[in-house]
């Protein structure tokens, strides 16, 4: 049983679907994405899209779906973002909708820093979770950053889930209380890479996630993880933590 914290299912077909249905996938959490010229309406549809979507294509291939809202770095529109961000929390009732996300940074700069604290302040004052995303150059830089500004402007610790997360910033998330995602794809986490670092720090507030959609990559990344994962012989307890209990736990799905 897979829990893949990190999907973009807008991008992949309903064969996609069917196959990582197949591969064991049971739930999946469908984050905000990006996509060309984003404006504020282009915002706002990808939204209804998720909701009403993606959410009953996931269904239909058989995987219970949840969906993540929010303003990607690369999606931030010239125009209307505060307006885009006024209308999120009524989206967020239903029980469907169970984070803010993916934000955070792309390429940094002051436009990224802006949409990223409002939306932390957001997420702040409506206590909701938050999925954030760490772009792989200076992957370091841009995570210490991230977290200096979850601090002072983000919800508590323990609702935050930072997102594509390495050898070097796992420790950085963890200790601050956070959770920390790996990301198991092609031009990020191996699926051995990912068993080597589980291997060394455990399971603990660490989940699994895909990426599935985002770019060409391995569809079956999390599939192939898990896989190694009961190879190498960590022990079932700890496989189901990654593979289904951490990010149930998580995302508050239990
Ligand atoms: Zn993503």
């Amino acid at each position: 049983m897979l829990f893949d914290a990190h999907l973009h299912p807008e991008t992949l077909s309903d064969l996609d679907l069917e196959s990582l249905r197949a591969f064991g996938v049971e739930r999946a959490v469908a984050l905000g994405h990006h996509f060309p010229e984003p404006t504020s309406r282009g915002l706002r549809e990808h939204f209804r899209d998720l909701l009403d979507v993606q959410l009953p294509r996931l269904e239909r291939a058989g995987i219970r779906g949840y969906v993540a809202l929010g303003v990607h770095p690369r999606a931030i529109p010239r125009r209307g973002l505060h307006d885009v961000l006024a209308g999120l929390p009524a989206l967020f009732r239903g029980g469907r909708v169970v984070a803010l996300g993916e934000i955070g940074f792309h390429r940094g700069g002051p436009d990224e820093e802006e949409a990223l604290v409002e939306q932390l302040e957001l997420a702040r004052r409506l206590s909701l979770r938050v999925v954030l995303h760490t772009p792989a150059l200076d992957k370091e830089r841009w995570t210490r950053r991230l977290l200096a500004l979850v601090r002072s402007h983000g919800p508590q610790p323990g609702r935050v889930l930072v997102e594509h997360a390495s050898a070097r910033t796992v420790p950085l998330i963890l200790a601050r209380g956070h959770w920390a995602g790996l990301t198991v794809n092609v031009g990020e986490l191996t699926a051995d890479r990912a068993v080597q670092l589980v291997r060394k720090l455990g399971s603990r507030r660490l989940t699994l996630g895909s990426d599935a959609g985002d770019r060409p990559g391995d569809l079956l990344g999390l599939p192939r993880a898990v896989h190694l994962l009961e190879r190498a012989g960590l022990g079932r307890t700890l496989v189901a933590q990654l593979a289904f209990r951490n990010a149930r736990r998580y995302f508050g799905v239990e």
